[in-house]
């Protein structure tokens, strides 16, 4: 029984290895998940076993469902909060082992059945941890009572610590990447981001054969507005006009992202130049007619917009990006607050 239990040991530490390697192969986070609940799967795999992960939202600092498996079946997790096992690991962030859910005093039986929990009579749970911050939880349950051991929990209580590890920098990894490609201000994309965006979606609308509309948009006598409220204003004006804009293009595919100072762009995919037109048009009268209170007043901004296409107005980026620029300046000269075509 000893070699035995020796030779399992070794065979654990193997697959710990192959886990390790796995995790520092994927810097996303959804990847990173879905290796480790994967890689738990396989270990304590069985047709009956359900693995799912749970990561904090790193705003709200909710629990949400990251990753699960389940041999064959699907898993249908209504509860995506977590049930009675998972609030425990929440509160004591210790892990836990449960043998049979049916008869474990530290868990009510009948609350139990109303939940997911029902059905499930063996659990082990182990909550990741960074320093003395948890950051999710990894759990995974049987229908079967009596069906993980301690040395189980171990081995699932190590997996956590590699995982943890993992997703924190997976984490840190996105993070980061935010950062480099947002403008701090709105949030939005940078300009640099929008144009390798831009020769990505050209070549691909391209080949589908469909269009794709670029629009710069730019504040009216902004100068003027800066002069009259500071600065500081401006910078609120610029960040409720980037949310407008996030509202307004919402379409899959569609990106808006800060261009300059206070010019802004959209790239929208599988939109005619007509329907641009259409969508400034209504983009212009938006922002127009929002109020914007400053110092204890209604203020109100507006905005020129330049619309081109492609292929039909330009068939190169930089093409494309001048005669939307050439626009923007003719609804200028046109007295601003207005929508050009090429
Ligand atoms: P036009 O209608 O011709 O576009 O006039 P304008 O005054 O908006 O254009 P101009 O290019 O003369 O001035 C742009 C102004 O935008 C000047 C600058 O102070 C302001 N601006 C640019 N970036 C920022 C920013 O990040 N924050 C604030 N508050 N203002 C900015
Ligand atoms: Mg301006
Ligand atoms: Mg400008």
């Amino acid at each position: 029984q000893g070699i035995e239990s020796y030779c399992k040991k070794i065979l654990n530490y193997s697959q710990l290895k192959g886990l390790t390697e796995k995790l520092c192969a994927s810097l996303a986070v959804s990847d990173t998940s879905s290796v480790l609940s994967g890689e738990v799967s396989r270990l304590f795999g069985d047709k009956d076993v359900t693995v799912i992960l749970y990561l904090f939202h790193s705003r709200t600092g909710e629990l949400g469902l990251s990753s699960s498996q389940k041999g064959q079946m699907r898993v249908n997790v209504k509860d995506k909060h977590g049930d009675l096992f998972d609030q425990w690991v929440i509160k004591v962030m210790k892990p836990l082992l449960v043998e049979d859910a049916q008869r474990d005093f530290r868990f009510d039986a009948d609350r139990l059945g109303a939940e997911r929990s029902q059905g499930v009579r063996s659990v082990m749970s182990v909550p990741l941890m960074i320093g003395t911050r948890a950051i999710g939880i990894l759990r995974v349950d049987s229908p079967h009572p009596g069906y993980f051991s301690n040395e189980d929990l171990r081995l699932l209580s190590t997996i956590g610590d590699i995982g943890s590890v993992a997703i924190e920098n997976a984490q840190l990894f996105e993070r980061i990447e935010d950062l480099a490609i947002r403008d701090s201000l709105t949030g939005l994309f940078l300009r640099r981001h929008l144009l390798e965006r831009l020769s990505q979606e050209m070549a691909r609308q391209l080949r589908r054969k469909r269009d794709l509309a670029f629009m710069m948009i730019d504040l009216d006598d902004f100068k003027q507005y800066n002069d009259h409220y500071g600065h500081p204003a401006g910078d609120l004006v610029l960040k409720r006009v980037g949310a407008i804009l996030q509202e307004t293009f919402t379409d899959p595919g569609a990106f808006v992202c800060r261009y300059g100072g206070e010019e802004f762009a959209a790239v929208l995919p599988d939109c005619s130049r007509g329907q641009a037109m259409a969508l400034a048009e209504s983009l212009r009268r938006r922002i127009e007619q929002e109020p914007i209170p400053m110092r204890r007043q209604e203020t109100h901004v507006t905005v020129s917009i330049g619309v081109a296409a492609f292929p039909l107005d330009a068939r190169l980026k930089e093409e494309l990006v001048g005669k939307a620029d050439f626009a923007l300046y003719k609804a200028k000269s046109r007295g601003r607050n207005t929508v050009c075509g090429v």
